[in-house]
């Protein structure tokens, strides 16, 4: 047993008993860390803030040795998840980064990267930040830390390089570009295929710039072959289709 010191954002929480929760927590220095909230239904709760979805506190928590759950023993808060007036969609993209943290990621197992990557998305969710780009971005840094970002850059089958002029599909089975060589015949109307002006929108969202994606105005044929094509690989990842990507409906 030992006491830990860490900042946080409520990722996922659930009823415990009559009294207390299980709140979820991303944090900085120990990664995904669950614990339980105890009174943490009262009115007057014992901590200074309502553990609500997308706060950050910072927390104290006494760490288990043995596989029993962790225990919150204070939450001070730091900053709250402000969704833009009137507008659900970017409240719906801050659940979607919570959904994304937490299924895609194991318990103390740190990534400090994302957790920045995290509250700078969730920032400019609550500005005026562009929300589908903004989310195709964080969606691409969660698959890199995790090791799961599939190859856009090239066939994974015989390697060559997706430059314009070639057809591609992506297979996220296969972990990325398939050539049309390699696909063979069947391959020449693919639902997979992916344009070469696509993959260059995603090679820019990719890329650890900051900002010259912010910039980026990609047609909708462009924006749908992308966004089926993260949607496969996320998907992929959790075993399962994001249950926020029903409300978003992009
Ligand atoms: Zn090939």
């Amino acid at each position: 047993m030992s006491l830990e010191k860490t900042e946080g954002l409520v990722i996922r929480q659930a009823d415990f008993s009559e009294s207390s929760r299980v709140v979820t927590f991303f944090t900085r220095e120990f990664g995904k860390v669950a614990v339980i909230a105890k009174g943490a239904k009262r009115l007057k709760s014992s901590f200074e803030v309502a553990l609500d979805l997308l706060t950050t506190c910072g927390i104290v928590f006494i760490r288990k040795s043995s596989s029993a759950l962790d225990i919150l023993t204070e939450a001070k808060l730091q900053q709250r998840f402000k969704p833009r007036s009137g507008d659900l969609r970017s409240l719906y993209c801050g659940y979607f980064v919570a959904e994304l943290l937490d299924g895609l990621s194991e318990e103390y197992d740190p990534h400090p990267h994302l957790y920045d990557e995290a509250q700078a998305t969730l920032t400019a969710f609550a500005a005026d930040g562009p929300l589908e780009l903004g989310l195709l971005r964080f969606e691409l840094i969660v698959l890199r830390e995790i090791g799961q970002l599939p190859n856009f850059h090239e066939c994974v089958v015989c390697g060559e390089l997706a430059v314009a002029d070639l057809s591609f599909d992506f297979k996220v089975s296969q972990g990325g570009l398939v050539c049309r060589e390699c696909q063979g015949e069947q391959s020449y109307a693919s639902p997979d295929r992916i344009q070469a002006g696509s993959l260059a929108v995603l090679h820019c969202l990719e890329s650890e710039t900051e900002s010259a994606w912010q910039r980026l105005v990609p047609s909708p044929i462009q924006f749908k072959e992308i966004r089926s094509a993260v949607t496969a690989a996320i998907s992929h990842a959790l075993g399962h289709r994001p249950r926020m990507l029903n409300f978003l409906k992009f």
